[in-house]
């Protein structure tokens, strides 16, 4: 994909997404978010192996209970999330398309994320023409404080680099909802079905849909999602994240 803006890059080098020094040309012009050194350690975190599928986690489908029972048919996922340890490469990297609006890190990973799509669409025969791209919206709070929603731009950017059109298929529903990271498993999946509603039925109807999200953690919300898109009828659900919790991958198939 032609990138337009390495004139002003250029001039004002964007530093690495993880470790902030400045990328020197031979980056900028690749397009890469990360400097030589980070992007090496990103590569190898791309290697690492599914503890169910035994594939590369880039290779992987695998899925968790909730999504399959919510008819989401694949998650596609670059690294495993890892919880805990101090502030890994993912880490970084996802706090800074989540908190600080880096476009260029949002377009890097959604470059990524495209291989990994079009691989999933023609491993299941599935036209890009009947595909749509639609995301996880965020919280109207989290969204006004950090002035972006990291799953729409991502959405956005796959969007481009797929040719495939994004539509906001979901929405919130108004009033507060509860965060889902100090619920347990059976909780969040209610949670999540009081939070998200289908705002756009004509667009999923007869279509295969790549439900975005930045990062999965029990996978609650993108199993309800996904049903409430297979319910309005859409032919197919494949979801699509830059990182997934490496534990609900062991409890896929
Ligand atoms: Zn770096
Ligand atoms: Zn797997």
């Amino acid at each position: 994909m032609i990138r337009r803006r390495p004139l002003l890059e250029l001039l004002f080098p964007p530093a690495c997404a993880s470790c902030r020094t400045l990328l020197d040309r031979s980056d900028i012009l690749s397009g890469r978010a990360l400097c030589p050194s980070c992007q090496r350690e990103w590569e190898s975190e791309k290697l690492e192996t599914c503890p169910s599928c035994a594939k590369p986690v880039t290779a992987c489908r695998c899925i968790t209970e909730d999504m399959e029972k919510c008819k989401c048919e694949a998650l596609c996922k670059l690294v495993y999330y890892i919880h805990g340890k101090r502030e890994p490469l993912q880490n970084r990297l996802i706090y800074s398309i989540k908190q600080e609006r880096r476009r260029r890190t949002v377009e890097f990973l959604a470059s990524e994320l495209a291989e990994s799509a079009r691989d999933l669409l023609s491993e299941q025969g599935i036209a890009t023409q009947d595909a749509v791209l639609t995301y996880i919206p965020r919280a109207t709070a989290a969204r006004l404080q950090y002035g972006t929603d990291q799953a729409r731009e991502l959405a956005r950017a796959l969007s481009r680099e797929l040719s495939i059109p994004m539509l906001p298929l979901l929405e919130r529903r108004p009033g507060m909802s509860r965060p889902q990271k100090h619920l347990n498993s059976e909780e969040r999946l209610k949670n999540a079905k009081k939070t998200y509603r289908v705002r756009d039925f004509d667009g999923c109807r007869r279509k295969t849909v790549l439900l975005v999200d930045d990062i999965v953690t029990s996978g609650a919300t993108v199993a309800i999602c996904a049903r409430l898109l297979r319910r309005a009828g859409a032919y197919h659900v494949f979801a699509l994240a830059v990182a997934a919790d490496e534990l609900q991958s062991e409890r896929g198939r």
